[in-house]
């Protein structure tokens, strides 16, 4: 073992990049890092020998430059164990993707495909046209338009129909989702004019035939995706807002955000609108993401009514608000599976996870339990509540399972999470009442290993 005492000990640049056992991490990381990393960590280890710290060896400084170029080379986007039981995180990307939408976006992202190249004619093609069949046939549609996300569905449409004119929205709708995506603003953004009819708590039928006139573009009702006004309240359903629709010819577009379509789903959120109903009671556009209660990447659908849907595909915007060739791939991926109910509840994680059988996730928390105390950690099983999150369904409790761990003595929640969210991959957890929650919902089964591994590695060392 080589030991650098002094200044004098340190090796030389060019010899050090040469070191055999360098060589790896050159082969995966590329020389320019390696370069960087060595010229830090060896002038950072002079410094230390300068004032008067311990000798270090050729080893661990091999060592620290090899975890400097890991550190600043590993992308800093990355997999974490959501652990929250949110099924719909937005800070957490939402919607995990099905294998078979992962594999259609690596075929797709690696190698040329058709995308805007008609296979038949021979000729260019247009890019969403195949995915717009399958939405038409799958939602049962006269036309169907596919966007970047919903938001943007919804600039596009106002743009597109209301330019110019009045949109007529009730006031307990003018909501804010996601931090950003607020009403009033991308209204106004697209050139459509904002008409508050109603109050906060109530609005009625006669609220937005009273504001009807010769400048009216289109009627908006908005799902209050994030939030519940409970008590004395009332507003106007798509059903009622239909006959108005029809009566005074103005397009009634629906902003549903969630986007909930499979059957499975009805059972455990009755209370959240779906594309079905939305549908039969008489919407002519449905506007909703794809990364929600669907289960798919990002995007935005518009479906519904065929002139309508022209309009909007003939909008300049349509262009700047397209969707790239791997959402694309996952999207048709994802809408293939919902052709059988069964596999799309099997294959699609958001269902999977939504639709779990709790004493499936006992048995797995239980054994996270056990493992847990097998090391001394503090844990014990409580029956709580997981909430769906990122937008869709306020107050809906899915029944769950959570391990609790009661941090040690001296020891906080908030310093366990934090060390948490350092481990790798990063695990998020739940702080109630400075106890750590760990919900295995939104954990894959294939991952229980590798949470219980983190967690007793962490919580563990804390106990002692
Ligand atoms: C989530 C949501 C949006 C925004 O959708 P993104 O896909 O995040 O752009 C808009 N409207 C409603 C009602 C929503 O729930």
């Amino acid at each position: 073992m080589t030991i650098i005492n002094t200044p004098r000990d340190l090796p030389q640049l060019d010899e050090f990049l040469e070191l055999e056992d360098l060589q790896g991490v050159q082969a995966r990381y590329g020389r320019a890092p390696l370069v960087e990393a060595s010229r830090v960590c060896i002038e950072d280890l002079r410094q230390r020998l300068l004032n008067g710290s311990a000798p270090a060896t050729l080893d661990s400084l091999m060592s620290s430059v090899t975890d400097y170029v890991k550190k600043t080379q590993s992308p800093k986007l990355k997999r974490v164990l959501n652990a929250t039981g949110t099924i719909l995180h937005t800070n957490l990307g939402r919607a995990p993707l099905a294998t078979a939408a992962v594999d259609a976006v690596c075929e797709i992202a690696s190698s040329y495909s058709n995308l805007e190249y008609d296979l038949n004619l021979g000729k260019r093609g247009y890019r969403t046209s195949n995915i717009e069949e399958k939405m038409q046939e799958i939602f049962g549609v006269e036309a169907a338009v596919v966007v970047n996300n919903n938001a943007a569905a919804v600039l596009l449409t106002l743009a597109a129909l209301a330019r110019g004119k009045e949109v007529i929205v009730s006031r307990g709708e003018l909501v804010e989702i996601g931090g950003s995506f607020r009403v009033p603003e991308v209204m106004s953004e697209s050139g459509a004019r904002l008409v508050e009819v109603g109050t906060t708590n109530k609005t009625h039928l006669h609220d937005y035939r009273k504001a009807i006139n010769e400048e009216s573009g289109a009627l908006l009702k908005v799902h209050r995706s994030n939030f519940l006004i409970e008590g004395f309240t009332s507003e106007v359903s798509i059903g009622d807002l239909h006959a108005l629709a029809e009566e005074s010819g103005l397009p009634l577009i629906y902003d549903l955000g969630s986007g909930s379509f499979a059957d499975s789903l009805t059972g455990v959120l009755p209370e959240e609108p779906t594309i079905k109903k939305a549908l039969d009671d008489g919407a002519d556009l449905i506007l909703f993401s794809g990364d929600k209660l669907f289960g798919g990447p990002q995007a935005g659908f518009i479906i519904g009514r065929a002139d309508l849907i022209s309009k909007i595909k003939h909008h300049p915007l349509l262009r700047p608000l397209r969707i790239d060739k791997m959402t694309l791939a996952a999207l048709e991926a994802t809408l293939l599976l919902y052709a059988d109910p069964d596999k799309a509840r099997k294959d699609i994680p958001l269902l999977q996870m939504t639709l779990i059988d709790l004493n499936e996730l006992k048995e797995r928390s239980s054994r996270l339990l056990n493992k847990l105390q097998a090391h001394g950690i503090n844990a014990v099983l409580d029956e709580s509540d997981a909430v769906l999150g990122g937008g869709s369904s306020p107050g809906v409790k899915l029944n769950s399972c959570n391990v609790v761990v009661t941090p040690a003595c001296g020891q906080s929640a908030q310093s366990l999470d934090a060390r948490l969210h350092q481990a790798d991959p990063p695990v998020i957890s739940r702080i109630v009442r400075d106890r750590l929650h760990f919900d295995l919902r939104t954990i894959k089964s294939e991952e229980d290993s590798e949470l219980s591994a983190i967690l007793i590695s962490i919580l563990q060392k804390d106990q002692i």
